[in-house]
This record gives structure tokens, sequence and C-alpha cells, in this order.
């Protein structure tokens, strides 16, 4: 028997509503089978926390959450409240580096042709598992003030051997599991950072022969994305290259609504849709749940049981096939609930 303790974190926005649709099917997952016993327990963490209680984050809430097996998180923010120097609350980028989850996995997959905005491509052709490096990068000095009066104002680009070098090894092996092709994407040809970035993906491309790797700069990489989706396999780049390309990828699927995420290091892992509070369609019940329940899917392989993964994955393909199971987002008129229910009806 296997007792699962999860954390939820909601957080803001349609965070609540997406993650209630994710716990649905995760019920449903546990009723399906005879070893498998799921215990939640919501935190409350966000702009609304903020508003509550001083701090988006309180210690004591992420020293409780690190209890669980597993965190599942909704999305956070709110473009009202924000911070003294103007900057969006982001406990959940908080949260990657104090867990020290430097991995951003970001699989992209076309679950039904009609979801694509490419033309021609069919449901097999995007699949693929962008990896975006979590902890430095460009986000490096997210949270340096600035002087209003100042007349420039930089941020640098963090890249150390250590960062580079273990979510390089993470794609490989991740490239090991899947169709062995490993890309890198990088800005070698303008920026000293990214040449060392380059530097250090070799070194590691020596130890994984098998895999074929290829290099690409950041912007060819965009317009790889739109044209030519089928030839990636795994990519792998900095914190604000992966940010940027996965809003990207999303769009090639069906949308934010479809894209989910995972945040893993070595001891810790969230999963979360990739997508943030919505707050033009929030408390309307117009949010769609399948990043959510696809980022549970996520939590359930990372806690080794990709059983229940796959049927979760197969079930949101199955709903999709019918044309009219569609939230607003991708061109249906089906509730939230209602999706989580077609959903639910497949397992
Ligand atoms: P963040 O900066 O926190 O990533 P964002 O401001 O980039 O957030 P989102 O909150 O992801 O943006 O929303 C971008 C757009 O996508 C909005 O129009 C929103 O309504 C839509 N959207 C995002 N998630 C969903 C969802 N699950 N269902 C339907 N629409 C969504």
């Amino acid at each position: 028997m296997s007792h699962l303790r999860i954390a939820l974190l909601p957080g803001d926005g349609i965070g609540p509503e997406v993650t209630a649709a994710a716990v649905e099917v995760l019920q449903a997952i546990e009723a399906l089978s005879d070893d498998l016993v799921f215990a939640f327990k919501t935190f409350s963490v966000g702009a609304g926390e903020y508003l509550r209680s001083g701090d988006p984050l309180p210690p004591d809430t992420l020293a409780m959450a690190r209890e669980y097996d597993a965190i599942l998180l909704g999305a956070m923010g709110l473009p009202d409240v924000r911070w003294p120097n103007g900057t969006e609350m982001a406990p959940q980028v908080d949260i990657r580096e104090q867990l020290d989850l430097y991995q951003g996995i970001r699989p992209v997959q076309l679950y039904e042709e009609s979801l694509t905005p490419l033309k021609g491509k069919a449901a097999g052709q995007i699949d693929f598992v962008l990896f975006r490096e979590n902890t430095e990068g460009l986000f490096w000095e997210r949270t340096a003030g600035h002087d209003p009066s100042a007349d420039a104002v930089e941020n640098a680009m963090r890249i150390s051997r250590h960062g580079a070098d273990r979510i390089f090894h993470a794609a490989f092996r991740a490239a090991e599991q899947r169709r062995r092709k490993l890309t890198l994407v990088d800005k070698a040809n303008v920026l000293p950072a990214m040449a060392f970035f380059r530097e250090v993906f070799d070194t590691v491309a020596a130890e994984y022969p098998k895999v074929e790797t290829e290099r690409v700069y950041v912007d060819a990489a965009a317009l790889f994305l739109v044209r030519e989706p089928e030839r990636f396999d795994v990519l792998v780049t900095e914190n604000m290259f992966g940010d940027i390309l996965s809003d990207l990828a999303a769009g090639i699927v069906g949308g934010m609504g479809m894209a989910p995420s995972a945040d893993i290091g070595d001891k810790y892992g969230v999963f979360q849709p990739a997508h943030g509070t919505a707050p033009d369609i929030a408390g309307k019940g117009k949010a769609n749940p399948v990043a959510t329940i696809l980022s549970a899917a996520m939590m359930l392989d990372w806690l080794g049981l990709p059983e229940y993964g796959s049927a979760i994955r197969d079930a949101v393909e199955n709903a999709l096939q019918n044309p009219a199971c569609r939230t607003a987002d991708i061109g249906g008129n089906l509730r939230c609930a209602e999706m989580t229910a077609a959903v639910v009806r497949q397992l």
C-alpha cells in the first residue's frame, strides 16, 4: 500500500480552481487502485497570503510543505499586489530557489491535431521536453533593486559550472530514456557566459555517447519551434530563455492551459501548470484544468508510479478526441469542472 502525502499550494487567481481539478483526478486514480492512498493538505501561499499576513511565503509554511512527499502548486501572484520596487510577488520562484529545484521540466506534446495553430502537424509530430535551468542564468539578479533615477540598470547573467553541469546531466539522462537527441539552446556567439555554458555542455556530452547532440542559438530555436518542432526530442537552456521558449512551446500545442511543468531537485519536487494566475478569467470557472492535471501526472511519475501518470495522460488524450471536449481557451465552451469530469470519465 502506498500512502502519499501531497502538499497543495493552490495560490491565487485560477490556481485554486485548477488545483481542485487535479485533486479530483488524483482521487479518481486512488479510487481505481487497490494500493494507493493520498492525503492532501492545503497551505496558503501567494499574493493572497501576503495581503493576509504580510509574507507571500511564510517560512513555517514552506518548512511544513518540505515534510510532504510532493508539492502540487496552482499559480501565484496578482498584477495589483506588488513589492515596493514594483515587481510582482513570485513565491513559486522563491520556492524553486529555496528547495534547489534546478530542473524546470516542461513536456510539450500535441494531444490532438486541431489544437495546434501550425499547419499540417499530426499529433505525434510535436513531442519534446524542454529542460530549463531554474536557479541562475538571467534570473540571477531578479531580486536586486534599482534606483529610479539611474541612467542605466544592469542585471548579470550567471552561469556556474556546477549549475550548468547538473542541468545538462539531467537533460542527457532524460534524452537517454526518450529518442536520444539533445539540443542545447544558447547564445554562445554573443555572450561569454553562454560560450562557457556551451563548453560545459561539450564536456558533459562526452559522457553520453549514445545521445546525439546539436547546438542551436536561441533565436534560431524560436524559428525551429514554429517551423519544424518535430526535430526536437529534449532541449536544454538557461533560465530566461527557458521561460520564454516554454510559452512559445505551449502555444504550438494549444496554449498555456495545455502546458504542464515540474520543478525538480535532488530531494524535492514541485508540480504546477506552466501558466500564471490568469487574472482575466479568475473566479469565472473558465480555466482549462488540463495543464494542472498533466502536472499531477508528472508528479505520479516522479513518485515512482508511472503507470498512473500514463493513465492520466491517456485519459486526457482520449477526452480531447471529442471535438466538443474543449474549454474556451482551446475553442470550446466547457467549464473547468466539466472538462475535469470528462477526464475523470475516461479514467
Ligand atoms: P505569469 O507571468 O505568472 O506566467 P502571465 O501574466 O504570463 O503569468 P498567464 O496568467 O499565464 O499569464 O495568462 C496568460 C493568458 O493565458 C491569459 O489570457 C490567461 O487567461 C490565459 N490562460 C492562462 N492559463 C489558462 C488556463 N489554465 N485556462 C485558460 N486560459 C489560461
